[in-house]
């Protein structure tokens, strides 16, 4: 199962895959870092299906298709923002990796790429950001043909370094 996770220092809307997640804000309206990139290389008909859409909870997710990216879809997750770990920011974090794992299994995507959800001006502390993302990740694979390959698309060195060494402690083989 390990063998289908990777991680790999990049930018996620070059990945071509069925896939790649954004790591969106409630309103799917558009924000800044990776949403703000996902939005620049898909075009405005991206934002026009977000709009039908009329937002997400925290912790789910919704699937657009992907327009001018070569990825086919987009799946928005909002992540939590950490306010020090009391208001449920680690479960919640797991569940926005699950929902879109769920949904990209329900629309037949084989390859799926995730950006390091929450852990940039939502705040969650990247080590722990790292660690939940690999086991929850792992945990559906194990019990799951569909995706049969994740990739974490990590935008700079010391988030990748992060996502490797969760990726290695992973305890199932
Ligand atoms: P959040 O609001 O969930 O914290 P951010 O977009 O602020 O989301 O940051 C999440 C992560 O995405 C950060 O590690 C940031 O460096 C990274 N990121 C920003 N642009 C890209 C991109 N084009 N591809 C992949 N990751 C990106």
């Amino acid at each position: 199962m390990k063998n289908r996770i990777q991680v790999i220092q990049g930018d996620i809307t070059r990945q071509t895959c069925d896939a790649i997640v954004n790591a969106a804000n409630t309103s799917l309206l558009g924000g800044g870092g990776v949403d703000g990139a996902i939005h620049r290389a898909a075009g405005p008909d991206l934002l026009a299906e977000c709009r039908t859409l009329h937002g997400c909870q925290t912790g789910k997710a919704k699937i657009t298709k992907g327009y001018r990216l070569p990825a086919r879809y987009v799946i928005h997750t909002p992540g939590p923002i950490w306010h020090g770990g009391g208001r449920n920011e680690p479960d919640l974090l797991a569940s926005c990796y699950r929902s879109c794992l769920e949904l990209a299994e329900a629309k037949g995507c084989r390859t799926v790429c995730f950006p390091s959800i929450s852990t940039g001006v939502y705040h969650f502390p990247l080590n722990q950001a790292a660690g939940i993302a690999m086991e929850t990740i792992g945990e559906f694979l194990a019990s799951h043909t569909l995706p049969a390959q994740v990739t974490m698309v990590c935008f700079d060195g010391t988030t990748k370094g992060a996502y490797d060494q969760a990726l290695a402690e992973l305890t199932k083989p």
